[in-house]
């Protein structure tokens, strides 16, 4: 996933309110279980044998130990995700659930400062691929579980710790396998996982976000067609591979109009802007113009949560160097929002392609439309008094994930699904967001220890 919207006027706020005791024995175990996941590198690039996410359950089982009931899921071979769940005294009450992933997506050495895989604290943070997205949080939650076990606490509801597969492709390894086959192993009335607590300010008082929807996602693969030929001889050919060009060329300059949706307002509310920002980021004809002007990532994120996206990412075509190509093929990322359908995706395609369109076929290659939850819950109560208890006067401000998480899956299953946990303002919002997939990728010791805590407490709470 990458990371929603936030925005950001002072650094450091949320690490200085915040009361946390980093010498504490569990934050160092924290820390070093932070430090095995990374090192295992389960990286996950889609295919079957990818992942190897066995490595990550061996070591969260072994980590929980018999504090917790644990029960291990193999989806395929090395595909293998962990449950842990600490039962309930009472049947009737909600269930909560801690949703992690132990995949990560690839990194490439050459652009990081530090071993992607070497898990290295230096300065107070932890480095490696997985550190934000989303071992972090694996790491916290399974400390939090340990922790909450060994005392012998019982919940009123179950508590169920979910440690999935193969987040970062289609889940078909993880989430979905493990909701498909194993349901009531699973499912819970509450989800919380990634996506969300990120540090937001426009105004005096700490703010994270609180995800509550997932845009969809569809995958498409256009064809562009022309006719073979010599490549010495290009008069008047009809060459795929240019036409191709100017097909990716109107893709991007398309102009889709805005959606201004109920968790846009929502943001737009929670984040307490002057009334004239407010009004301008609630108008489609100003939204991008007034987000512009704000400091921070204003812009992109506005355009994400108002924008159904287009954006080409791959393209393959041609077959030697002296032909010229029949067919080329344009490989297709499209993001929707809360409502949209697929015709409004083809629709938008076509008014793009303009009157190239007779000559380009359109595959379906995955879809998945919008999830979201419902704003007010018991679960968002309690989850922003335990975190007013760590975080004085904090504000949870509901925000749309413009890319997708397995909570999306949770919630087609019936379950209330949330991205939250407690980040600090330890990097800039710019590189917070480019650290997600990208290099560099590392976590502060205190949103480890801040987290940890969170999720005990809201165990405890709930
Ligand atoms: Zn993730």
């Amino acid at each position: 996933m990458i990371p929603n919207i936030y925005y950001h006027r002072r650094r450091g706020d949320l690490g200085v309110l915040a009361e946390v005791e980093l010498s504490q024995p569990r934050v160092a175990e924290t820390v070093e279980l932070l430090q095995a996941l990374i090192r295992n590198r389960c990286v996950n690039t889609g295919e079957r044998s990818a992942g190897h996410e066995v490595r990550n359950a061996d070591v969260l089982a072994q980590f929980l130990g018999s504090t917790v009931d644990t029960q291990v899921y193999d989806a395929a071979p090395g595909r293998r995700s962990l449950v842990a769940r600490i039962e309930g005294s009472d049947p009737a009450a909600p269930s909560l659930g801690l949703l992690a992933h132990t995949d990560v997506v690839p990194a490439d050495d050459q652009d990081w400062l530090r071993d992607p895989f070497g898990g290295e604290l230096v300065d107070g943070a932890v480095w490696g691929r997985g550190a934000i997205d989303m071992l972090n949080m694996t790491a916290c939650m399974a400390a939090a579980m340990r922790t909450l076990g060994a005392t012998g606490f019982r919940p009123r509801g179950d508590i169920v710790f979910v440690a999935a597969a193969d987040e970062e492709a289609r889940a078909e390894f993880g989430a979905r396998y493990l909701l498909e086959r194993h349901r009531d192993d699973v499912l819970t009335d509450y989800v919380l996982t990634e996506g969300g607590g990120w540090p937001l300010t426009a105004g005096p008082r700490p703010k994270l976000s609180w995800a509550t929807a997932d845009k969809g996602t569809a995958w498409l693969r256009l064809r562009v067609r022309g006719r073979a030929g010599h490549a010495a001889m290009p008069y008047g050919a009809d060459n795929a591979l240019v036409k191709a060009a100017e097909v990716v060329r109107r893709l991007h300059t398309h102009r889709v109009s805005p959606v201004i949706s109920d968790v846009w307002r929502g943001w737009v509310a929670g984040m307490g802007f002057d009334a004239e920002v407010a009004a301008g980021l609630l108008d489609e004809r100003s939204v991008l113009s007034v987000a512009r002007e704000q400091t921070g990532d204003v812009a992109a994120a506005a355009h994400a949560c108002t924008h159904l996206t287009i954006t080409p990412t791959m393209a393959r075509g041609g077959v030697a160097i002296n032909a010229i190509p029949e067919c080329v093929e344009i490989d297709v990322d499209a993001r929707t929002l809360p409502g949209q359908t697929r015709g409004e995706v083809a629709s938008e395609i076509r008014n793009a392609l303009g009157e190239l369109d007779p000559e380009v076929t359109i595959e379906w290659l995955h879809e998945l439309s919008t999830t979201q939850s419902p704003l007010s819950t018991p679960v968002f109560d309690t989850v922003k008094d335990v975190t007013r208890a760590i975080v004085p006067g904090t504000e949870l401000v509901p925000s749309l994930i413009t890319a997708s998480t397995d909570a999306e899956y949770f919630r087609r299953h019936g379950a209330k699904a949330y991205g939250f946990s407690i980040t600090t303002d330890y990097v800039s919002p710019t590189e917070f967001a480019a650290m997600f997939h990208g290099p560099n990728e590392r976590i502060d010791v205190r949103s480890l220890a801040l987290s940890t805590t969170l999720w005990e407490r809201l165990a405890r709470s709930f």
